[in-house]
Protein backbone atom coordinates (compact mmCIF):
# COMPACT_ATOMS: atom_id res chain seq x y z
CA UNK A 1 0.00 0.00 0.00
CA UNK A 2 1.22 3.45 -0.54
CA UNK A 3 0.16 6.00 1.30
CA UNK A 4 0.49 9.53 -0.29
CA UNK A 5 -0.74 12.07 2.43
CA UNK A 6 -3.28 13.05 4.64
CA UNK A 7 -6.48 13.15 2.55
CA UNK A 8 -8.83 14.55 5.37
CA UNK A 9 -9.69 14.58 9.06
CA UNK A 10 -13.35 14.42 9.63
CA UNK A 11 -15.00 16.16 12.83
CA UNK A 12 -18.23 15.65 14.05
CA UNK A 13 -20.24 19.04 15.01
CA UNK A 14 -23.55 19.28 16.37
CA UNK A 15 -24.19 22.05 13.54
CA UNK A 16 -22.44 23.56 10.67
CA UNK A 17 -23.79 26.64 11.30
CA UNK A 18 -21.96 26.96 14.42
CA UNK A 19 -18.69 25.63 13.35
CA UNK A 20 -17.67 26.87 10.30
CA UNK A 21 -17.67 30.46 11.65
CA UNK A 22 -14.93 29.35 13.95
CA UNK A 23 -12.67 27.69 11.15
CA UNK A 24 -13.51 30.98 8.65
CA UNK A 25 -12.92 33.98 11.29
CA UNK A 26 -11.05 32.19 14.09
CA UNK A 27 -8.27 30.02 11.61
CA UNK A 28 -9.08 32.34 8.67
CA UNK A 29 -9.48 29.28 6.52
CA UNK A 30 -12.06 29.15 3.62
CA UNK A 31 -15.05 26.39 3.39
CA UNK A 32 -14.90 26.04 -0.72
CA UNK A 33 -17.75 23.51 -0.40
CA UNK A 34 -20.95 21.86 1.28
CA UNK A 35 -21.90 18.62 0.59
CA UNK A 36 -24.79 16.58 1.69
CA UNK A 37 -23.93 12.61 1.54
CA UNK A 38 -27.46 11.16 1.37
CA UNK A 39 -26.44 7.39 2.36
CA UNK A 40 -24.47 8.40 5.32
CA UNK A 41 -27.23 11.02 6.18
CA UNK A 42 -24.44 13.31 6.99
CA UNK A 43 -23.85 17.62 5.71
CA UNK A 44 -20.30 17.96 4.99
CA UNK A 45 -18.51 21.32 5.23
CA UNK A 46 -14.59 21.30 3.45
CA UNK A 47 -11.72 23.65 3.90
CA UNK A 48 -8.26 23.01 2.24
CA UNK A 49 -5.02 23.26 4.39
CA UNK A 50 -1.72 22.83 2.32
CA UNK A 51 -3.32 19.18 0.56
CA UNK A 52 -4.82 18.52 3.14
CA UNK A 53 -9.24 19.51 4.05
CA UNK A 54 -10.64 19.55 7.30
CA UNK A 55 -14.02 17.92 7.05
CA UNK A 56 -16.96 19.03 9.48
CA UNK A 57 -19.60 16.18 9.81
CA UNK A 58 -22.67 17.47 10.58
CA UNK A 59 -25.77 14.44 10.90
CA UNK A 60 -28.75 15.20 8.98
CA UNK A 61 -30.87 12.84 11.50
CA UNK A 62 -30.79 10.62 14.60
CA UNK A 63 -30.02 7.72 12.59
CA UNK A 64 -26.78 8.98 10.96
CA UNK A 65 -23.36 7.20 13.08
CA UNK A 66 -22.33 10.91 13.58
CA UNK A 67 -25.58 11.75 15.75
CA UNK A 68 -24.66 8.65 17.73
CA UNK A 69 -20.68 9.24 17.99
CA UNK A 70 -21.62 13.01 19.24
CA UNK A 71 -24.08 11.19 21.65
CA UNK A 72 -21.61 8.98 23.31
CA UNK A 73 -18.92 10.96 23.14
CA UNK A 74 -19.38 14.34 22.22
CA UNK A 75 -18.33 16.48 19.39
CA UNK A 76 -14.76 16.09 18.15
CA UNK A 77 -12.39 14.24 15.69
CA UNK A 78 -14.24 11.63 14.24
CA UNK A 79 -11.26 10.11 11.65
CA UNK A 80 -8.52 10.40 9.97
CA UNK A 81 -8.09 9.96 5.86
CA UNK A 82 -5.76 8.40 4.28
CA UNK A 83 -5.29 8.92 0.17
CA UNK A 84 -3.74 6.07 -1.20
CA UNK A 85 -3.05 5.06 -4.57
CA UNK A 86 -5.13 2.26 -5.47
CA UNK A 87 -8.02 1.35 -2.42
CA UNK A 88 -8.71 -1.91 -3.91
CA UNK A 89 -5.75 -3.13 -3.66
CA UNK A 90 -5.15 -1.69 -0.32
CA UNK A 91 -7.90 -3.32 1.61
CA UNK A 92 -7.15 -6.17 0.46
CA UNK A 93 -3.52 -5.95 1.59
CA UNK A 94 -4.63 -4.44 4.67
CA UNK A 95 -7.51 -7.47 5.14
CA UNK A 96 -4.92 -10.25 4.51
CA UNK A 97 -2.78 -8.34 7.27
CA UNK A 98 -5.21 -8.98 10.00
CA UNK A 99 -7.36 -6.06 9.68
CA UNK A 100 -10.91 -5.56 10.18
CA UNK A 101 -12.33 -3.63 7.86
CA UNK A 102 -16.08 -1.66 8.24
CA UNK A 103 -16.07 -1.77 3.85
CA UNK A 104 -15.25 -4.64 2.09
CA UNK A 105 -15.78 -2.79 -1.20
CA UNK A 106 -14.86 1.12 -1.73
CA UNK A 107 -17.77 2.92 -1.97
CA UNK A 108 -18.82 6.60 -3.00
CA UNK A 109 -17.96 9.33 -0.31
CA UNK A 110 -17.85 13.25 -0.64
CA UNK A 111 -16.29 15.08 -3.04
CA UNK A 112 -16.16 12.38 -5.81
CA UNK A 113 -13.72 10.10 -3.91
CA UNK A 114 -13.71 6.13 -3.49
CA UNK A 115 -13.30 5.72 0.67
CA UNK A 116 -13.58 2.44 2.74
CA UNK A 117 -13.33 2.51 6.64
CA UNK A 118 -10.95 0.25 8.64
CA UNK A 119 -12.40 -1.18 11.94
CA UNK A 120 -11.15 1.03 15.02
CA UNK A 121 -10.99 -2.21 17.07
CA UNK A 122 -7.90 -2.95 14.41
CA UNK A 123 -6.77 0.90 14.69
CA UNK A 124 -5.78 1.58 17.75
CA UNK A 125 -9.25 3.19 18.28
CA UNK A 126 -8.54 5.88 15.38
CA UNK A 127 -11.69 5.20 12.96
CA UNK A 128 -9.42 5.14 9.66
CA UNK A 129 -11.15 5.93 6.21
CA UNK A 130 -8.56 5.21 2.92
CA UNK A 131 -9.17 6.92 0.25
CA UNK A 132 -8.64 7.62 -3.48
CA UNK A 133 -9.88 10.23 -5.74
CA UNK A 134 -10.47 8.70 -9.22
CA UNK A 135 -9.45 11.37 -11.08
CA UNK A 136 -6.09 11.85 -9.77
CA UNK A 137 -6.01 8.38 -11.98
CA UNK A 138 -6.50 10.12 -15.38
ZN1 LIG B 1 -13.89 11.16 5.57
Amino acid sequence: MKVSHIEHIGIAVKDLKTAIPYYESILGLKCYNIEEVIDQKVRTAFFMVGQTKIELLEPMNEESTIAKFIENKGEGVHHLAFCVDNISESLGEVESKGVRLIDKEPRQGAEGLQIAFLHPKSTQGVLTELCMNPKDKE
